[in-house]
């Protein structure tokens, strides 16, 4: 699976531009948005989108990027299928590339819901036990989807105030997206999902329920992937951190790396057969998640991409104490040297993953347990981590001018050398830095990031029920057995 096909025709990031420009309807500030790639609430993260997809295209990145399908076609390796520990690692490589370009600030990038898609792939096996021309349609889709690297998101949760069992109350009108009406056309769709991370920059939606559904909730368990442009398909946009950031000097982050999050709200939309993966199967809904590679090759996707963001941050950490020069306090070295032993911890268990994996019929998948352990770990570890960076940097965050715009007024310029001081860097590099660090862990664009390392895999209990059960609990109950047999 490494070889590299040279006559195939990469995506680039041009190409990923103009496949936004279809019409789609996108609301934010009171209004639909005639292009989102324009549009100051979207048009910079855009672009880091497109520059993941000319990293790619680049040839001398190709045998990073690329690998070829069964079919002989070069594809982006974030739909490789691998087959080994080393097809497996070389794919990490890969994601890992690309994770650095936003130093794992992008959740939703393309590489997570291809992760997904692949996986449900390798577990093709699932579908066809259940449904073969929805296996079919999968089968199809992932092939089509690899081969011309479309940008997915997901949408697997419903919204809040859905309430178990709300179906059969006369009262309440259900709002999670549920399937209303079918035909020779397809299946239609009416309800909203939360919370699409990057749907305003992506091609498509996988639009399925990950939670558990009652007996009367069949028109909620369906997949089916939708373009972002279908007839009926609002996407009702949060706040634009990107549209208030200002310079990239003052927000280098939100100016650059915000990758939105939509409420969907499909109306009546169509989607026809051959993209419905599970058509009112609660069982499937849940077994292609869980009985297929999915789940774990899209968590193992964030794994990747979390090992980078607390590489980037423990990097800030460091700077933080060099620039203010505190780095020689013993105190400050501890907290350095937990934030550092915290990144190798996760570093350690990526690899862990990938050195216990095995084999799913010819694929090879990073070991479940180890990959629950480390989400559960890092779901509490991210907010302690951010809350550490605030420690060492002090007021250092606050004490900064308001905008780029007074370093360049020379009388303020002279007033604010004379009070940012470091013993390592000039003024400017200092006010640079700290509002970087700000950006990273305290603007209302970091503040979103603890919250999404803290929810995008589920309320603390849902990670902590996957590792109680996938753990090797014989293994431990009889070393207790064990140990009292003998005395
Ligand atoms: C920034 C961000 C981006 C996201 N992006 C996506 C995305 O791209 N795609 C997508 O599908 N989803 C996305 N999500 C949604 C995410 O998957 C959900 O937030 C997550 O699954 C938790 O569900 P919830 O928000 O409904 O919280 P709830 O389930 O309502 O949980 C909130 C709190 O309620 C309490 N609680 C709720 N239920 C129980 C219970 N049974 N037992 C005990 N306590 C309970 C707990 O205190 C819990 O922490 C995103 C979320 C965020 C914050």
């Amino acid at each position: 699976m490494s070889g590299c096909g040279e006559d195939f025709l990469m995506k680039t990031g041009y190409q990923h531009k103009e496949s936004l420009r279809d019409q789609r309807s996108v609301y934010i500030d009171g209004g639909l948005v005639p292009d989102v790639t324009v549009h100051p609430a979207f048009r910079q993260s855009i672009d880091t989108v497109c520059s993941l997809y000319d990293l790619a295209a680049k040839p001398e990145n190709h045998a990073l990027m690329r690998c070829e399908n069964e079919r002989g076609v070069s594809i982006n390796r974030i739909w490789q299928l691998p087959r080994s520990h080393a097809d497996l690692v070389e794919r990490r490589r890969g994601l890992e590339f690309w994770s650095e370009q936003h130093a794992g600030f992008f959740g939703r990038s393309p590489d997570h819901v291809a992760s997904c898609i692949a996986g449900m792939y390798m577990g093709l096996d699932v579908f066809e036990a259940a449904d073969r021309e929805r296996a079919r349609a999968l089968a199809d889709f992932y092939q089509h989807a690899s081969e011309t690297d479309l940008y997915l998101t997901y949408v697997i949760i419903n919204p809040q105030g859905e309430l178990p069992g709300a179906g059969t109350a006369p009262s309440h009108r259900r709002i999670a997206a549920s399937i209303v009406d079918h035909g020779p056309e397809g299946i239609v769709i009416d309800g909203a999902k939360m919370l699409a991370s990057g749907g305003v920059m992506a091609n498509e939606v996988l639009v399925t329920c990950i939670q558990p559904l009652g007996p009367d909730e069949d028109a909620l368990a369906f997949s089916a992937v939708v373009p972002m442009n279908a007839k009926g398909l609002r996407i009702l946009s949060r706040k634009s951190y990107e549209e208030h950031a200002g310079s990239i000097f003052d927000s280098p982050m939100a100016s650059r790396f915000d990758e939105n999050d939509s409420v969907l709200l499909f109306e009546n939309v169509t989607v026809p057969w051959d993209r419905v993966f599970v058509f009112k199967d609660r069982d499937l809904c849940m077994k292609q998640f869980f009985a297929t590679p999915a789940h774990v090759y899209q968590n193992y996707q964030a794994m990747i991409r979390l090992k980078t963001k607390l590489t980037f941050l423990v990097g800030l950490a460091r700077k933080i104490t060099q620039i203010n020069g505190t780095e020689r306090f013993p105190q400050v070295r501890e907290i350095l040297g937990q934030l550092a032993a915290d990144v190798g911890m996760l570093d350690a268990m990526v690899a862990g993953m990938e050195a216990k994996g095995s084999l799913y019929g010819e694929y090879f998948i990073p070991d479940h347990h180890s990959l629950y352990a480390a989400q559960a770990l890092t779901q509490k570890l991210y907010p302690r981590f951010i809350e550490q960076l605030r420690n060492l940097a002090g007021g250092g965050v606050i004490m900064l001018p308001s905008c780029v715009e007074d370093m360049e007024n020379p009388e303020m310029m002279e007033w604010i050398s004379r009070t940012q001081a470091s013993p390592i860097v000039d003024a400017k590099t200092r006010v640079k830095f700290f509002k970087l660090v700000w950006d990273c862990i305290g603007s209302e664009f970091a503040s979103r990031h603890t919250q999404y390392e803290m929810f995008y895999a589920g309320a603390s209990f849902v990670p902590r029920n996957h590792s109680f059960r996938t753990f090797g609990w014989d293994n431990a109950l009889g070393q207790v057995d064990r140990m009292m047999a003998e005395y």
